[in-house]
């Protein structure tokens, strides 16, 4: 295959996540939903994790069957990951900027793809300093629907001029990067490690190879 574009993953494949965005919902479900967080909060807590990787909004909405509910949970959500974030600091995933330096000097793509809205991934971008080293980014909102539907993998190519999936790598570390990426019809479909899926979830939904990090994708180049 004759790569043009890596669309990365952000919280747990480029960014180092270490259980920030799901303390980030259970802040946001505690908050919003305080009647109902003692009953529902471990149902809630497990959908989260199951369903990481899709749209935030999307997830809320699912869970709580409210679209004003779901908003005001959304903004608690990236409120709370956002001061997380500024507490802690946005840290990569060890080898992600020197792979997209890498890519980018073999004339490769690098785009970033997410479940968060634009302005939390604009305030991750501009935490991380990559700003530069990327081509692209992309949010459900923009796109039209999130993982797992290949919306903002379609948008990638699209504004990247790209003719090909098959010409496409896609990295990731839930089932639902690796569905989107399978609709969409890349040319390989790339499961890490560092984040919310193990091994055999992430080859059950479609990963064509699992790698312990970014730090390993190089190799399959
Ligand atoms: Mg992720």
């Amino acid at each position: 295959m004759s790569v043009e574009l890596v669309a990365f993953d952000v919280a747990g494949t480029v960014l180092n996540d270490d259980g920030l965005v799901i303390s980030a919902f259970k802040n946001a479900f505690e908050a919003t939903q305080p009647e109902l967080w003692p009953t529902h909060g471990a149902e809630w807590t497990q959908y989260a994790i199951d369903t990481m990787g899709q749209s935030k909004i999307h997830v809320f909405t699912e869970l709580l069957g409210d679209v004003e509910k779901a908003h005001t949970a959304n903004v608690a959500f990236e409120e709370s990951y956002v001061s997380e974030i500024a507490e802690v600091g946005a840290v990569p995933i060890a080898g992600a900027e020197d792979l997209f330096k890498y890519l980018r000097s073999k004339g490769i793509a690098v785009a970033l793809t997410t479940g968060f809205s634009r302005s939390t991934l604009d305030t991750l971008i501009h935490q991380l300093g990559w700003k530069d080293l990327i081509d692209l980014s992309v949010t459900p909102g923009e796109a039209g629907r999130g993982r797992p539907h290949p919306d903002m993998l379609n948008m990638a190519i699209e504004v990247l001029g790209i003719t090909h999936p098959a010409n496409v790598i896609v990295c990731g570390d839930t089932a639902a990067d690796m569905q989107a990426a399978v609709a969409f019809g890349a040319g390989q479909v790339i499961g890490v490690l560092t984040g919310a899926h193990d091994e055999h979830t992430l080859h059950d939904a479609g990963a064509t190879s699992v790698i312990n990090s970014v730090a390993d994708l190089k190799t399959l180049i």
